[in-house]
């Protein structure tokens, strides 16, 4: 087997067709280093090379034509840089100009008139005609086509690449010599028990069919099994790392329910808990009585009560003696977190504060002190509490919430403010698609707030087009006039040359034309706003003093206004579909019906659409985050970037889900039996996990 690996291992140079050159673009450019690396560059798609196109049915929309015909005359053009050659290539419906700029005396002595030629390549048009640059000749043989495969791979490349003659074509090359390297059998990466089950295709009969199918149903199997594999060896080191935590680090235990708890629950707590947030205590419960270090993921949608839940996780961990601290994204939720979180317990004996970046000094000073002598017991705050003076007592339980725009760093720093680690619980209210879910918090146990709290009625969705402008002004009017106050939400700040959407501040004119003073109060908050003044008029709306809040999406996290009972959103085909969903939840949050409107020109592209229509037919997240997901891809959703889960070579999280669950399946019950991967039977999946994730590092961890 060392031989093997040897192979393996073939410095990419050394592979027929590279050399030194091609060898160190291939290293810049694509990171491939070794023959392995570049037999795992995957084709991003094929092309079916048993269809030809007649010269008339050209058009700009096609990727590629190839056509069957014959050239019927060469003429050389221009002068000096300018020179080509153009070529008249003819077939029984018209005819197409072929173009070329270099190598002209080649193509010369290669290609004849009256020659039966198969022409390959983009046509592009050129005044009213088209032309082909740099097309692929082969005569034109029976033998010729059977030998072009019906499906052609192609890779990506660089500029670089293809003035290096590694263009898709030039790479495809490259990876056949490197395929014809490789011994008869390949190692075996999966154990028999798995191979048999999900009749997997040989590996190295996979590698090849990758790269060169010889039809539809091989390349069908060897990507399942290639598709599979990638999967399953992310999962195997996600879990294992959670195995290998679990094992090592001893959480704190928070073994009683005792009296802050009791008291609050008995007496304080004023309302009725849904069964989801029992549900969802009782698992934490369950975690931090273990021995165990709690790493959870609480997904609940706005307004379904997550942050009573982590009141009541820091209560517990209050009667056992350790202090809480709770992270907010930003000032004002910290600030609100801190408010009613107060409010809630200002009739029990504990201390709690508010440290964020705008703290005074001297309180600051004095907050750290306290802190560290553990006379605070629960602590709020934005990043500010990462930050090193920031010492604890006894550091139990951190909650962050609206986990998103925190960084996997972040959550690490938190944990090492105490020798054993503290219990975290991560709270957020974007609900994430299962298989992003898996993968991005593979490692955390997922409780889910699945439940609104009585009496919510659902908020009613409609989009509608710009001339319906005035009958949403006579609706509004009739929503004020009731006591109700309203969001009206804008996509920009400054006028945007290229896009007439409607503008932040020539929006907030209208609002104030069309509202005007002394019936109607009108608010604006921004991004450019300094902080203080974005606090003062945003106080001024959470008081009710004014009835309309004009904004931009800076009022998207978190912000509780219960009497707030329309959003409008304003050229709404300009947001992403979370973040509408994100806006929608700052209404609904009171007794009254509330609604959100949709405002849209009328040309909507067919993305827009399904957004809106997804946002009129549904109010549950998870849905809205699964179409999310669908329409962008994974590489846009929040929290993917830093997680590698983009760097796949074949898998794609959005349309792999039934494979992506498999491969997960399939590594839970792989470390059930055996969690060191120690018995003969897993040895081909230790050996290929190890070369994989060697040396790598182990992030998930300490997430
Ligand atoms: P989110 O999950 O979006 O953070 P919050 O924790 O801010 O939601 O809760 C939204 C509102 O619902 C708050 O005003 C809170 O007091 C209220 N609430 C939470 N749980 C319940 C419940 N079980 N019954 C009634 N109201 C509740
Ligand atoms: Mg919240």
């Amino acid at each position: 087997m060392q031989n093997q690996n040897n192979i393996f291992d073939t410095p990419i140079e050394y592979i027929k067709g590279v050399g030194p050159q091609r060898g160190e673009s291939l290293k810049k450019e694509l990171k491939l280093f070794t023959l392995n690396d570049l037999i795992g560059y995957f084709p991003f798609r094929y092309i079916d090379r048993t269809k030809f196109y007649t010269t008339q049915e050209i058009s700009d929309e096609l990727p590629f034509v190839q056509l069957k015909g014959y050239i019927k005359s060469f003429q050389t053009l221009g002068e000096g840089n300018a020179k080509r050659m153009s070529a008249i290539f003819k077939d029984e419906s018209g005819s197409v100009e072929l173009v070329w700029f270099k190598g002209l005396k080649w193509i010369e002595k290669t290609y004849f008139v009256n020659t039966p030629y198969i022409v390959f390549g983009k046509a592009s048009k050129f005044g009213t005609k088209f032309n082909i640059v740099h097309p692929e000749i082969e005569v034109f043989s029976p033998e010729n086509v059977s030998l072009l495969g019906s499906l052609q791979p192609v890779y990506n490349s660089t500029e670089l690449l293809k003035n290096r003659g590694l263009d898709s074509r030039g790479i495809s090359k490259i990876i056949k010599s490197a395929l014809a390297m490789l011994p008869q059998k390949m190692e075996e990466t999966l154990s028999i028990e798995v191979l048999e089950r999900l009749k997997f295709v040989d590996r190295l009969f996979a590698i090849q069919q990758i790269h060169f199918p010889t039809n539809v149903e091989n390349l069908k199997k060897s990507e399942f099994r290639l598709k599979f594999e990638e999967l399953f060896f992310l999962q195997l080191n996600i879990l294992r790392n959670k195995v290998i935590r679990n094992h090592t680090i001893h959480g704190h235990i928070f073994e009683k329910v005792g009296n802050y708890f009791n008291s609050f629950y008995h007496n304080y707590l004023p309302f009725e808990l849904t069964n989801a947030q029992k549900r969802v205590i009782k698992e934490i419960r369950s975690d931090t009585i273990t021995g165990k270090q709690m790493n959870r993921l609480l997904q609940g949608d706005v307004g379904s009560g997550k942050t009573v839940v982590a009141l009541l996780c820091m209560l517990l961990a209050k009667d056992n003696g350790a202090q809480s601290c709770l992270m907010a994204p930003t000032e004002i939720l910290a600030q609100q977190h801190y408010n009613s979180l107060s409010e809630l317990i200002n009739k029990m004996d504990l201390k709690i504060s508010l440290l964020t970046g705008s703290t005074k000094k001297k309180e600051k000073n004095q907050i750290l002190e306290q802190l560290q002598a553990g006379e605070i017991d629960f602590i709020i705050g934005t990043h500010a509490l990462i930050e090193d003076p920031v010492i604890f007592k006894n550091l139990g339980l951190v909650v962050i919430d609206e986990q998103h725009r925190f960084g996997v760093a972040q959550r690490a720093a938190l944990w090492k403010k105490n020798i054993k680690p503290p219990h975290v619980l991560v709270m957020t209210a974007t609900p994430i698609p299962r298989t992003l879910a898996m993968t991005l918090y593979g490692d955390l146990d997922v409780s889910i707030i699945d439940e609104l709290p009585p009496g919510r009625k659902p908020i009613k969705t409609v989009h509608y087009y710009e001339s319906k402008r005035l009958a949403l002004i006579k609706f509004l009017k009739d929503e004020i006039a009731k006591g109700r106050q309203i969001y009206i939400v804008y996509p920009l700040i400054k006028e945007s040359e290229a896009m007439d959407y409607a503008d932040l501040e020539a929006g907030f004119e209208a609002v104030c034309r069309d509202f005007p003073l002394p019936n109607y109060k009108v608010s604006i908050v921004h991004g450019k706003m300094k902080p203080k003044d974005k606090d003062y008029e945003m106080q001024q709306f959470v008081e009710g003093k004014t009835n309309i809040m004009v904004a931009t999406t800076v009022i998207e996290v978190g912000v509780n206004v219960p009497n707030a009972s329309v959003m409008v959103i304003e050229s709404t085909e300009r947001f992403g579909l979370s973040q509408l969903h994100q806006l929608r939840g700052r209404v609904g949050r009171g007794a009254e019906q509330s609604y959100c409107i949709l405002m849209t020109g009328f040309k909507l592209s067919h993305e827009a659409r399904v957004r809106i229509e997804t946002m009129c037919n549904t109010n549950d997240g998870f849905e809205i985050s699964e179409v999310d997901l669908k329409l962008r891809g994974p590489g846009d959703i929040d929290g993917t970037q830093q997680s590698g889960i983009l760097d796949m070579k074949i898998a794609d999280l959005a349309k792999d889900q039934p494979i992506l669950k498999l491969a997960r399946e399939f590594a839970i019950e792989i470390l059930d039996k055996d969690s060191t991967l120690t018995s003969p039977d897993n040895l081909p999946i230790l050996k290929a996990y190890k070369r994989l994730y060697q040396g790598k590092a182990l992030w998930s961890k300490i997430s």
